[in-house]
């Protein structure tokens, strides 16, 4: 197909990859430089748009990324990580989303929800277990939460577990239980005692997907492709004690743990995929627009396209600046729900914005599968709902503002 997809001309989304936030230090801008040049060697353009079209999860490519010890930034050192950082540990989310999403995906799944909750929620013996595996790429969590008739209102979830002599038993169904089938437990979410109950009866478990009585069937979604979503269904799967999460004293006390410090940054997590995915789409749109020529002339010598980059500029840098600040009220263990909600607001609805846009500046071109903006305006499409949608995280505002 004829286009004009190859060029590249200096611009200012290029320049933020050399220095993308005004506070980032030596070291941050290090580690962003390292994954640049991972990506750039690993993952070339073609091979990212494969890995979407057939939702592929490189494990070998995740394996190398682990050699950089970035799966490490969530986790002490006394378990083989690099000691927590939270602010890195988004950078490294928005370098690789800015590629590919079938490595920040997993990388989230991984140093998040295996290595940041194990390290906040585990016994002595799971943070034994998993953390040096995470650090090594070796140990990823899939997330059973959402259920087919629980999705925002989370507490009331219906999966049920019970207590027989020293097993635990679990029966029922999760949904969009992403890479369920390419992780080593789904950390799930369970009601232990009466329904309602709501906040006071939840565990959490480990359950091996490749455990007796685990069912698991792919879903097709629009985007968020390369750690494919899946429906699980548990039918009387026989777990031992120390799958529950926290030890046997942790029984019926997951509400706490769910809505945590963990759950701030799971939505910084998916901001910093939005921030990831809406500057690979400005990007490639700035390229475009230097290129494409109609009626003499490059389109980005109109005034009408000019204005949607510099608006499209103004939003990335302003979903940037919401993000790192709330980053780094988590890295320093502030109270950030405020600041996190308004992150994950903010820069996944300015992604879709960015994306959407991207696309009518491509034209044509930016509606086929040939150029990586459709891909950009799918992903776009799922980052405000998951991870707690637009609406709650404004619900969840509101109710912070009145705490003010
Ligand atoms: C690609 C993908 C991957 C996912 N991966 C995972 C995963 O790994 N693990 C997991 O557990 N879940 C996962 N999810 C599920 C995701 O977290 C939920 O979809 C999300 O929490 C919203 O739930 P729901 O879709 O059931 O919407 P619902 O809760 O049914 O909401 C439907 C609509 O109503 C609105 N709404 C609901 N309640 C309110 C309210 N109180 N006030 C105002 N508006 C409201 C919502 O904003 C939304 O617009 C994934 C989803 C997708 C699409």
């Amino acid at each position: 197909m004829r286009s004009a997809k190859s060029a590249r001309r200096s611009s200012p989304a290029n320049e933020l990859r050399r220095k993308p936030y005004m506070k980032d230090t030596e070291d941050l801008l290090a580690l962003r430089q390292t994954l640049v040049r991972f990506l750039d060697n690993e993952v070339p353009r073609a091979l990212a748009a494969q890995w979407d079209r057939d939702n592929h999860f490189p494990r070998e490519t995740f394996l190398k990324l682990a050699e950089l010890g970035v799966l490490g930034l969530t986790i002490p050192q006394d378990f083989g990580g690099l000691g927590r950082d939270i602010v890195a540990t988004m950078a490294v989310i928005e370098e690789l989303a800015s590629r590919s999403l079938a490595l920040a995906i997993p990388y989230i799944n991984a140093a998040c929800y295996a290595g940041m909750n194990i390290v906040e929620c585990g016994t002595e013996a799971q943070k034994a277990q998993i953390l040096p595996r995470v650090v090594e790429g070796r140990m990823i969590f899939a997330y059973g939460w959402t259920e087919p008739d629980s999705g925002s209102d989370l507490a009331s979830m219906r999966t049920r577990a019970q207590r027989v002599g020293d097993t635990v038993v679990v029966n029922g169904a999760k949904r969009f239980c992403t890479g369920a089938g390419e992780s080593d437990y789904i950390y799930t979410l369970v009601r232990t005692g009466p329904e309602q109950e709501r906040y006071r009866n939840l565990t959490l478990l480990l359950i091996p997907p490749n455990h007796p009585g685990v069912h698991i069937e792919g879903i097709n979604g629009l985007g968020l492709k390369g750690f494919p979503t899946t429906d699980v269904r548990f039918d009387n799967v026989e777990l031992p004690l120390t799958a529950i999460v926290g030890g046997e004293q942790a029984w019926n006390q997951a509400w706490p743990m769910v809505v945590g410090p963990g759950l701030d940054v799971e939505k910084l997590e998916v901001a910093a995929m939005a921030l990831g995915v809406a500057r690979a789409a400005l990007e490639d749109a700035w390229s475009y627009a230097g290129e494409r020529r109609q009626f003499g002339k490059t389109i980005g010598s109109y005034q009408s396209i000019q204005h949607k980059l510099a608006d499209m500029k103004t939003r990335l840098h302003a979903a940037r600046l919401v993000l790192y600040h709330a980053a780094q009220l988590a890295n320093d263990g502030r109270p950030c729900t405020g600041e996190t909600s308004m992150a994950k607001l903010f820069a996944t609805e300015a992604c879709k914005y960015i994306a959407l846009e991207c696309q009518t500046i491509f034209g044509a071109y930016g509606y086929v599968k040939e150029f990586a903006v459709e891909r950009y305006v799918r992903d776009a499409l799922g980052l405000p709902i998951i991870g707690g949608s637009s609406a709650i995280q404004r619900n969840n505002i509101y109710k912070w503002m009145k705490r003010q």
